[in-house]
């Protein structure tokens, strides 16, 4: 069997020191060689590990025989988002793990060809557009740009629906603008994706805030028959443990948002500092501790260190972000827990004190539960902390809006088949709804709601 196609990336003592696109991309040449060792299965069992099931067999064929525009243009029919998808997709869970190459050897780089497709073709609207669609001019709110309100909202485009996008911030994209870092997934090409949305028709309104600038009821009064709730997971979790109030003690979606949003690593080009010292501890193990880890070292710090209370085969991480974190130098402590942060006199961050850590039976999540070792406890050198240990549901469209039904989590509760909310007409989906997942989990749930919501539409006409 042909050995996998690896794409080129940038150096990693060189990348260290920019926040340029790591990973380069397939050459055409490389492309067609790697489309090549699809074996054009039947069944297909890829397109199952897709969650917004995109023909992929075809667009690989497609490849093979040079015609990148047709590629694109089916996974067009089904992923308006494929340049950030081939890019972020934990493509090692999802498509390439059901891939039938994945049993005897090296699956198919499904995502490395979808990025090259996305990279290579014009965007086309020929294929997302219903102009004779009998939902034409009625209107839905979606409430949140991120990847699940950018998926429903195209999805209701191509029926002529009226959609206008309501965001917080003052950019469209969610967390693909203010977590996930420049070097990742290029901002340039974010908006170039979602600039194809508003091609499509759709509106964005940034800078409201649903729940406090406008009420979900001032919506549907404004015409709109039903609601999207995509607003994310944007409240950061903290370890509850003293100091962290210290100087140089970041939350991962702050430090990450001034970094990326607010352009921090261009200071002082753009107005953001951000303080970081020479020994940086990065608390958490997942996508975000990565990415807060290699943006500490990108603004100037000396050592990086990842600490995680279990080991490196439990870690949520994406493998191949966490083997670019080895590359450029991030160092790794294993099975400690933080039990307090330390601060000096002037109120800046001097260590961490932690305990040791054994594993022990598995927990609810099927992963080893972590147990303390008495004794253990030890103080560990850091000038900086970023608290990476995850995020929940944004509470505000809830804590406004008292009918929509909870869950224990802060997530509001949907339907799984139909991501209906308890509430007529108001559907939700994303993290809001399932909590810290992934892009294209999100993007999948867009797409079931905008279904459902077309069904809804259609019984009012009726
Ligand atoms: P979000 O992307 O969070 O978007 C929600 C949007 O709603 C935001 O723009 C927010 O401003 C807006 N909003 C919130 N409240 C309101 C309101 N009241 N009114 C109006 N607007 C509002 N996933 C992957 O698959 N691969 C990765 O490599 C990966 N890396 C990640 C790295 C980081 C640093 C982070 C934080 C997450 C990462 N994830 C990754 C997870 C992934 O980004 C999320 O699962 C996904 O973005 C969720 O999409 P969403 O549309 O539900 O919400
Ligand atoms: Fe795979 Fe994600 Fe592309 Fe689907 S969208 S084919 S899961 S990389
Ligand atoms: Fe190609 Fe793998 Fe899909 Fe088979 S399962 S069609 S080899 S990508």
């Amino acid at each position: 069997m042909k050995e996998r196609i690896k794409d080129k990336k940038q150096d990693p003592k060189e990348r260290v020191k920019n926040f340029k696109e790591v990973a380069l991309g397939y050459t055409l040449q490389q492309a067609i060689e790697e489309a090549e060792r699809c074996l054009q299965c039947k069944k297909a069992p890829c397109i199952k590990g897709c969650p917004v099931e995109i023909n992929i067999p075809a667009f690989i064929g497609k490849i093979k025989e040079g015609k990148i525009q047709e590629a694109l243009d089916i996974i067009y029919e089904k992923n308006i988002l494929p340049a950030i998808c081939g890019r972020v997709c934990p493509q090692e869970t999802q498509c390439e793990k059901a891939c039938t190459l994945a049993r005897v050897g090296k699956p198919i780089a499904i995502g490395k060809l979808e990025r090259f497709v996305a990279d290579n073709g014009k965007q086309n609207l020929r294929c997302s557009v219903d102009k004779n669609s009998k939902l034409s001019g009625r209107k839905v709110a979606v409430i949140g740009s991120g990847p699940a309100g950018l998926t429903c909202a195209s999805e209701l485009a191509r029926y002529g629906i009226e959609v206008t996008i309501f965001e917080a911030l003052h950019v469209p994209g969610g967390v693909l603008m203010y977590g996930i870092p420049e070097f990742r997934l290029p901002k340039e090409i974010v908006q170039k994706e979602i600039n194809l949305l508003k091609k499509m028709g759709v509106e964005i309104k940034t800078d409201v805030i649903v729940g406090r600038t406008i009420t979900i009821d001032e919506i549907f009064g404004q015409g709109y028959e039903a609601i999207f709730i995509g607003t994310g997971a944007g409240l950061p979790s903290f370890l509850d443990i003293p100091g962290e109030n210290f100087l140089r003690v970041y939350s991962a979606n702050e430090f990450l948002t001034r970094v990326n949003l607010m352009k921090g690593y261009l200071f002082p080009e753009y107005d953001t500092p951000v303080s970081v010292g020479e020994k940086v501890a990065v608390i958490g193990g997942g996508n975000v501790a990565m990415d807060s880890a290699r943006c500490a070292l990108r603004l100037g710090a000396k050592e990086v260190t990842v600490l995680y209370r279990r080991t490196e085969k439990e870690m949520p991480a994406r493998k191949e972000e966490y083997e670019n974190a080895i590359e450029e130098g991030i160092k790794f402590i294993f099975l400690v827990q933080p039990l307090e942060i330390v601060g000096d006199e002037h109120g800046y961050v001097k260590g961490i004190k932690v305990i040791h850590n054994t594993l022990g039976e598995p927990d609810e999540s099927g992963r080893r539960r972590p147990v303390p070792i008495e004794g253990s406890e030890e103080i560990l050198p850091f000038d900086t902390v970023i608290i990476a240990i995850g995020q929940k549901p944004s509470p505000l469209i809830p804590m406004a809006y008292k009918k929509l039904k909870t869950g224990r989590k802060g997530n509001i509760e949907v339907d799984p088949e139909t991501c209906a909310t308890n509430v007529e007409g108001i559907y939700a989906g994303g993290d809001i709804a399932t909590g810290a997942a992934t892009v294209i989990s999100a993007m999948g749930m867009g797409k079931k709601a905008a279904k459902s919501i077309v069904k809804y539409l259609l019984s009012r006409t009726e």
